[in-house]
């Protein structure tokens, strides 16, 4: 079986980069996102400014930009899972130009749950793993388990950008989940169970697809 092709949907704080982990370590896939990809190259002078610009607001960072980092990583890529793009119109078009997927899963949370879980949110600045100070605690408080990195808040996950880029989702990035569902090609899961219930029904949904 060739390696499944998986874009994982949803607002900021769904679970996508939680999710994505165990795509990767079951089906050993690439994992594609835009975020992380943004954040290791904020200062990189582009045609249009650089990244920081956009992201520290919770702006967009425009289509070119994202769409070449993309474009680069799925041509290395056998499978992969794609997580934080297409998040507009234009973006969902030139992805369909470039690669066919498999599966299209839009994981379904509310937007209170949103809140908490991204207020809440730690990554490692060694290894990128995501943990929640109260929903996936770390063995000891502010250390990886993984790799013994440090655990910090991003710039972006305070209350009041928070709500900028929920606001983003919901205006720029809902019309891509239309798109996909008009098309009859969206498979909803519920992403409010636990994690490992989130990952039983999405780890079905890849089987069913491929
Ligand atoms: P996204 O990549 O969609 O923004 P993340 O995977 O980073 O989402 O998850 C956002 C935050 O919520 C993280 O702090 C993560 O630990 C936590 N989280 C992820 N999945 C769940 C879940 N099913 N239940 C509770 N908290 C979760
Ligand atoms: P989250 O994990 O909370 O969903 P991401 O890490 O995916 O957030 O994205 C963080 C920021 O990076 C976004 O607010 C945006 O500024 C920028 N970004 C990420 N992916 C894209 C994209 N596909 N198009 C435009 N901007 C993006
Ligand atoms: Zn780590």
């Amino acid at each position: 079986m060739s390696q499944p092709k998986v874009l994982l949907l949803g607002p900021p704080g769904a679970g996508k980069g939680t999710q994505s982990s165990n795509v990767v370590d079951e089906y050993g896939v690439d994992h594609v996102t835009t975020g992380d990809a943004l954040r290791a190259n904020k200062d990189m002078e582009t045609d249009h400014g650089t990244p920081r610009e956009y992201m520290e607001a919770g702006e967009l960072v425009p289509d070119p930009v994202v769409n070449e980092i993309v474009k680069a990583a799925l041509e290395e890529a056998d499978g992969f899972v794609l997580d934080g793009y297409p998040r507009n119109l234009s973006q969902a078009e030139y992805l369909d130009d470039i690669t066919d997927l498999d599966l299209v899963a839009l994981l379904e949370v509310d937007r209170e749950e949103l809140i908490a879980r991204l207020t809440g949110r730690r990554v490692c600045d060694g290894c990128g793993t995501n943990y929640h100070v109260e929903f996936q605690p770390p063995a000891q408080e502010g250390v990886c388990d993984d790799c013994g990195g440090e655990l910090v808040q991003r710039d972006d996950d305070t209350e009041e950008t928070v709500k900028d880029r929920l606001d983003v989702f919901d205006e720029n990035t809902q019309p891509v989940v239309d798109f996909y569902d008009e098309a009859g090609r969206l498979v909803r899961v519920d992403g409010h169970g636990t994690p490992d219930e989130v990952w039983a029904s999405l780890r079905e949904e890849i089987e069913a697809s491929t």
